[in-house]
């Protein structure tokens, strides 16, 4: 077989895999001009929902829909690509992608759709993660967040960035160049306080960053207590009915042990320490090997005790067996019949959180301990939807930027950490991107995309 080729034409069924009013199979490449009048008997119409009948070899029909034509560059791709909407039944998407590839398309691999459009500029790396986690959002904050770095905002944010990087740099790159100069143009343009100014635009950037982290990825909540002093309770209650719209966060399972909420738009994991016991059973202990190891990456402990007995040796005991590094939130339940007023503190050890998950006195209070837990300060508005490499970047040119204002009298050491700084903002938007990664990023995406 050829190795594949970004000079290939490409085809995918881009809708779900289930069953549907319709069904879309999607298809790019440099000149499709020839496939549309085979596959239609007439090239459509740029841009203009065209009805069809979708043909195959014999000139036999294969289905009745729509085809749209886009032609090269104003598409989803930049090249041209033809989108033909059928029937969402397997077995006919099927037969009309089967169609295009014997009238030459290859099947797109994952995510490559996405990769044609970053190489013909349409998008940026940042958007195109962007794509995905719209598509993976696990509530309705993430998903606005994740659109907004889909149509540009984060990346636009982080070009700004840049702009003023290469400002400073072209300033400090015309003092080496006239070393002979009187007045010491670092000074006379004010470089340092530039540079203090925008580590301080970076550092806003990257807490709204990790806001979207926690969006993306949900803040990993354990929740732990002895029987019958009303975690269910709890966690229905804090689920209310927000739970129906909470989606999978990708890359977890949703078992008995695992469920996701949301508070406020802030996805929250919480795994339930119920399910821990001794077992002889291989496949339960796989079940608790695995739950041991999403503890290990939890943020938050939620102990959950009855108001009337407090905290007793029972409830330090499980909470001992845990790692120390979590962040406390004290349950005391029932409150409605030890007669403690509902409300919520913060001290020293930990969040104290009073509350009747019966009548739901006092939740409120709890949101706010895990809200700020969370961190969450901004309004969902501000945030972008950040990755890893994000925040990864993000913290280097911050680093850059500190080591540039320490070396500052040393000019060729100032300009080389902007020029770290600079690549390290530019590997955020793709402009300097190795191959690898843009194969890394776009083999997440689903085929179609
Ligand atoms: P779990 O074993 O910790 O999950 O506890 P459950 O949620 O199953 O609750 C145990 C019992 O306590 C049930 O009968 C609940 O109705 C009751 N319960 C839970 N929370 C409250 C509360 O805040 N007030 C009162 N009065 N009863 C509660």
């Amino acid at each position: 077989m050829a190795p594949a080729s970004d000079n290939d034409v490409i085809a995918a069924i881009a809708t779900g895999q289930g069953r549907a009013g319709i069904g879309i199979v999607r298809v790019s490449g440099k000149n499709l001009s020839g496939l549309a009048r085979e596959l239609l008997g007439a090239a459509p119409g740029p841009r203009i929902a065209t009805r069809a009948t979708f043909r195959g070899a014999a000139g036999e029909a294969i289905d009745d829909g729509i085809a749209l034509y886009f032609p090269a560059p104003g598409s989803y791709t930049g090249e041209d690509v033809i989108e033909l909407q059928g029937h969402g039944g397997q077995v006919v998407l099927r037969m009309m992608l089967r169609r295009c590839v014997e009238l030459g398309a290859r099947l797109a691999e994952p995510g490559e759709f996405r990769r044609r459009a970053f190489l013909n500029d349409e998008l940026d790396l940042a958007q195109a993660e962007g794509v995905a986690d719209l598509i993976d959002a696990a509530t309705e904050a993430a998903a606005r967040s994740a659109l907004r770095s889909m149509r540009g905002e984060f990346s636009g944010l982080v070009r700004g960035f840049a702009q003023r990087l290469v400002e400073l740099r072209t300033l400090v790159e015309a003092t080496l160049d006239f070393p002979e100069e009187e007045i010491d143009p670092l000074e006379r343009d004010d470089a340092l306080g530039r540079l203090s100014r925008l580590a301080e635009d970076l550092a806003r950037a990257l807490a709204l960053g990790r806001q979207g982290s926690v969006l993306r990825n949900g803040l990993q909540v354990v929740l732990a207590g002895q029987p019958n002093v009303g975690k269910s309770s709890l966690l229905n209650r804090l689920a209310g009915e927000e739970l129906a719209i909470v989606a999978e966060i990708p890359g977890t399972t949703r078992d008995a042990v695992r469920q996701t909420i949301q508070i406020e738009g802030v996805p929250m994991n919480i795994i339930d320490t119920a399910g821990l016991r001794d077992t002889d059973d291989a496949v339960e202990a796989l079940g608790i090997a695995r739950t041991w190891e999403a503890i290990g990456q939890a943020d938050v402990l939620l102990l959950v005790v009855d108001a009337r007995a407090g905290v007793t040796a029972a409830d330090l005991a499980i909470a001992n067996r845990l790692p120390q590094k979590l962040s406390r939130v004290t349950v005391f339940n029932k409150v409605d019949l030890s007669g403690d007023a509902p409300r919520a503190e913060e001290e020293p050890q930990g969040w104290r959180a009073y509350l009747s998950a019966k009548t739901g006195s006092g939740m409120d209070g709890l949101r706010k301990a895990l809200l700020g837990l969370a961190r969450w300060q901004a309004e969902a508005g501000d945030i972008f939807m950040a990755r890893e490499r994000h925040l990864v970047s993000l913290e280097r040119v911050t680093a850059s930027l500190r080591r540039a204002a320490h070396c500052a009298p040393r000019t060729e050491l100032f300009a080389e950490e902007l020029r770290l700084a600079q690549r390290e903002l530019d590997s955020i938007t793709g402009e300097v991107s190795a191959d690898e990664l843009l194969g890394e990023i776009c083999a997440r995406f689903c085929v179609g995309k």
